[in-house]
């Protein structure tokens, strides 16, 4: 889809009548979890998808191909979306990619060289309130619940610039996300399973940074609606909060609904 129509407010008229008209059952409809199904938590251990969001997803998981992208561990995302949808990724498109399991666990290898290396770098007597995560194909390191914040993110960057092999970082709020360089991103990752489903479109829904890697892919075929409006953000349209995603999964589902009638008729 062309540049002049980033951005718009999914809701409005035009664009919401382009969506109308793009999806069908042929298209891949993924989501990201946190900020997205479920709404953020000061406490990222207790998010939970509302019950009428969930309702309306499991709808959506029977009569499409549904797949949830998350920086979450596939067993955490499980867990908190107490649904199996058809393609389940986790570690930011580093975990459950179908043909991936040689490389899934060469990014095991690396994330535990890191574990060590990082026992090493911050040494448990300057590590206060500092939390590594070991996701499995990645790992987070925490600091939301440290006492100097600045301190302790310098101190986690410059333990960070030494390790070896050098990761991918992505920060956060709190948090700084270290991924193997050749893992693929979340962008990739769509793209595989696009290919994967035999699916010819694709419609993504996220909030976050790791996210834009769909919304840059600037495909005709690919749909992206952003929750939140930014202006730096390269996907097409946007919900203005978390809260209207109930919406958008029940409207997606009277559409398809609709077209499969369409069809009978
Ligand atoms: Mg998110």
């Amino acid at each position: 889809m062309s540049m002049k129509e980033r951005l718009s407010y999914l809701f409005k008229n035009t664009a919401f009548s382009k969506m109308r008209n793009f999806i069908d059952k042929t298209t891949l409809f993924a989501f990201d979890l946190d900020g997205t199904l479920a709404p953020i938590a000061s406490k990222p251990s207790v998010i939970g998808i509302p019950d009428p969001i969930r309702q309306e997803f499991a709808i959506l998981n029977k009569q499409a191909v549904v797949a949830v992208i998350t920086g979450r561990s596939r067993s955490d995302a499980l867990h908190h979306l107490g649904i199996s949808p058809h393609y389940l990724i986790g570690n930011h498109g580093a975990e459950g990619l179908p043909g991936w399991k040689d490389q899934e666990n060469e990014f095991f290898g690396i994330t535990n060289q890191w574990q060590s290396q990082l026992d090493n770098l911050l040494p448990l007597e300057n590590r206060r309130g500092i939390m590594i995560e070991n996701k499995g194909s990645t790992l987070s390191i925490h600091y939301r619940h440290v006492c100097n914040i600045k301190y302790a993110h310098k101190m986690i960057l410059q333990a960070i610039d030494k390790l070896d092999p050098q990761p991918r970082r992505i920060g956060g709020k709190f948090i700084e996300n270290l991924i193997p360089v050749s893992a693929p991103d979340k962008g990739i990752a769509f793209r595989i399973l696009m290919e994967k489903s035999g699916c010819q479109k694709g419609f993504f829904v996220g909030d976050d940074e790791t996210d834009e890697d769909i919304f840059r892919l600037n495909d005709a075929n690919i749909f992206t609606v952003r929750i939140g409006i930014n202006v730096f953000s390269d996907a097409l349209f946007y919900l203005r909060n978390q809260s209207e995603i109930i919406r958008l999964i029940s409207e997606i589902n009277n559409v398809l609904k609709n077209k499969k009638d369409q069809l009978i008729n």
